[in-house]
């Protein structure tokens, strides 16, 4: 696992179940257009804060950070994340300003892709219903066929 001084780099669209994880923001806005609201203290997963959640996946409302899982994750090619290039390159930004995101000094997406994938960043739920084209295709691993579940942006 890669790290940065003795803090692991982490993936910023995790699932809860990866030791370490925290959630760092909550959705906010709609369902047709979801914006991140950052959290300024993020804070470990639990059992209880992923009750809180129920009857809905931890992924739909939060926005978890854990280690990056490298090689055992589809969107990681040994050195880059396609998840992040691919988010990059095909949704609009949504933010001129860098969000107050607390996660950003170990951030894969921050760390690869620059400011650019925080501008991208607002937008994106991790697990979305009902995903955008432009959301399906960024979440679909490049050596994949077309996405015909809902988007998932996690390993
Ligand atoms: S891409 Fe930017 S805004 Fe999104 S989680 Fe990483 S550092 Fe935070």
């Amino acid at each position: 696992m890669s790290t940065r001084g003795s803090r692991p780099i982490l993936c910023p669209s995790a699932q809860p179940h990866i030791q370490g994880s925290v959630a760092f923001g909550v959705i906010a806005g709609s369902s047709d257009d979801p914006r991140v609201s950052w959290i300024e203290n993020p804070v470990p997963v639990t059992p209880d804060l992923l009750a809180l959640t129920a009857p809905v996946d931890p992924t739909q409302v939060l926005r978890i950070a854990a280690p990056c899982q490298e090689k055992k994750c589809c969107h990681f090619d040994g050195t880059d994340c396609h998840l992040a290039d691919r988010l990059v390159q095909l949704l609009p930004a949504v933010s001129e300003k860098l969000p107050p995101c607390r996660i950003r000094p170990d951030c894969r997406w921050f760390l690869q892709e620059g400011s650019a994938a925080c501008r991208v960043c607002p937008q994106i739920v991790t697990y979305a219903i009902d995903p955008s084209p432009e959301l399906n295709t960024a979440a679909t691993p490049v050596s994949w066929p077309a996405a015909t579940e809902p988007f998932n942006a996690a390993p």
